[in-house]
């Protein structure tokens, strides 16, 4: 059996086992946690279970842990069906389900009912003030913004709402830590700051294909290899999804200020659907792997 973790219980939960769910899972159980997943689809559990034994082998055949070590780890991941199922006082429930507010405000509800000592939502675009309408102490709830794929991103950012206590704040940075992750502490404003500085760079880099000032390929070779950025913004941007960063540019846009309004080429590739790496073309061409020429 793992050693456990120094919290509380060592025990959480995640609601919703999908990319995201299904990654922090995996964190908190390779740290010792006892981890309950809730996820009601069959599919979506198995998939999660599969996930979960595939990202593991990775891990045993690249060395990091033996393969005894990652099956007791991977034991510790219980699916169950619904949030009213996890045991009540767990050390945090993360709330990942999709972006939806009435379903993010009903699942935050059931989980305030079963009382963990912090409850947190991924949420990457809501507001932590709305959200907290959903549990009975706001003082407990914040946001923990993770990253995908999340065994391999190194950052949480917690998003501190208008009632969240300085004692939640430490208990979001102690478990962050106990996972091996580093936090940044944030406001409540759109965007926080991690998709609210990305969005900047990548929006400017789009205009500039636009103007025609350099090609795709160009500018993020400039940026990767003059400022040591892993990755260039408009691959990232492929990476992400055109038609997301249009979503989160038309909201910052509309709460931050018009330099957030999404650049014409952006919109006008988004109606064509070139949506980036899902769709097979972007700024890049994700079939080939080449640069997509005809992006402007
Ligand atoms: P996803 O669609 O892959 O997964 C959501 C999962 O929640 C699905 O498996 C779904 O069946 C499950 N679900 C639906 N209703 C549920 C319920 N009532 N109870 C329990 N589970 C339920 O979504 P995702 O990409 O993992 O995103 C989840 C959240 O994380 C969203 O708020 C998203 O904005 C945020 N986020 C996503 C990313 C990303 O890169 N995908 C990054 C940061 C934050």
């Amino acid at each position: 059996m793992p050693d456990r973790p120094v919290t509380e219980t060592g025990r959480v939960g995640v609601v919703g086992a999908g990319t995201m769910g299904v990654g922090i899972a995996y964190v908190f159980a390779m740290a010792g946690f006892e981890v309950f997943l809730v996820e009601p689809g069959a599919e979506a559990a198995s998939r999660a279970q599969a996930t979960l034994k595939e990202t593991a082998a990775g891990a045993v055949s690249r060395a990091k842990m033996t393969a005894e070590k990652a099956d007791g780890y991977l034991s510790q991941v219980r699916i169950i069906k619904g949030a009213t199922e996890l045991p009540v006082g767990l050390d945090v429930v993360i709330e990942t389900v999709p972006e939806r507010l009435d379903l993010k405000m009903k699942v935050l509800a059931d989980i305030a009912n079963r009382a963990p000592r912090l409850i947190a939502t991924n949420t990457s675009s809501m507001s932590i003030d709305v959200l907290a309408g959903a549990v009975r102490d706001p003082a407990c709830f914040l946001g923990m913004h993770f990253f995908n794929p999340v065994w391999s991103l190194k950052l949480v950012e917690v998003i501190r709402g208008a009632k969240t206590s300085a004692d939640s704040v430490e208990r979001a940075q102690a478990l962050a830590a106990a996972i091996g992750k580093t936090t940044a502490i944030v406001a409540d404003s759109p965007g926080f700051a991690t998709s609210r500085l990305d969005l900047v760079q990548a929006l400017e880099a789009i205009r500039m294909v636009e103007e025609g000032v350099a090609s795709p390929e160009d500018i993020d070779r400039a940026i990767t290899i003059a400022y040591r950025h892993p990755i260039g913004p408009l691959r990232l941007s492929d990476m992400v999804g055109l038609d997301v960063r249009l979503d989160i540019a038309r909201q910052l846009a509309g709460t931050i200020g018009p330099h957030f309004a999404p650049p014409q080429l952006l919109q006008d590739m988004v109606a064509r659907g070139d949506l980036g790496q899902k769709s097979g073309r972007g700024f890049y061409d994700w079939a080939t792997e080449t640069i997509n020429s005809n992006a402007g």
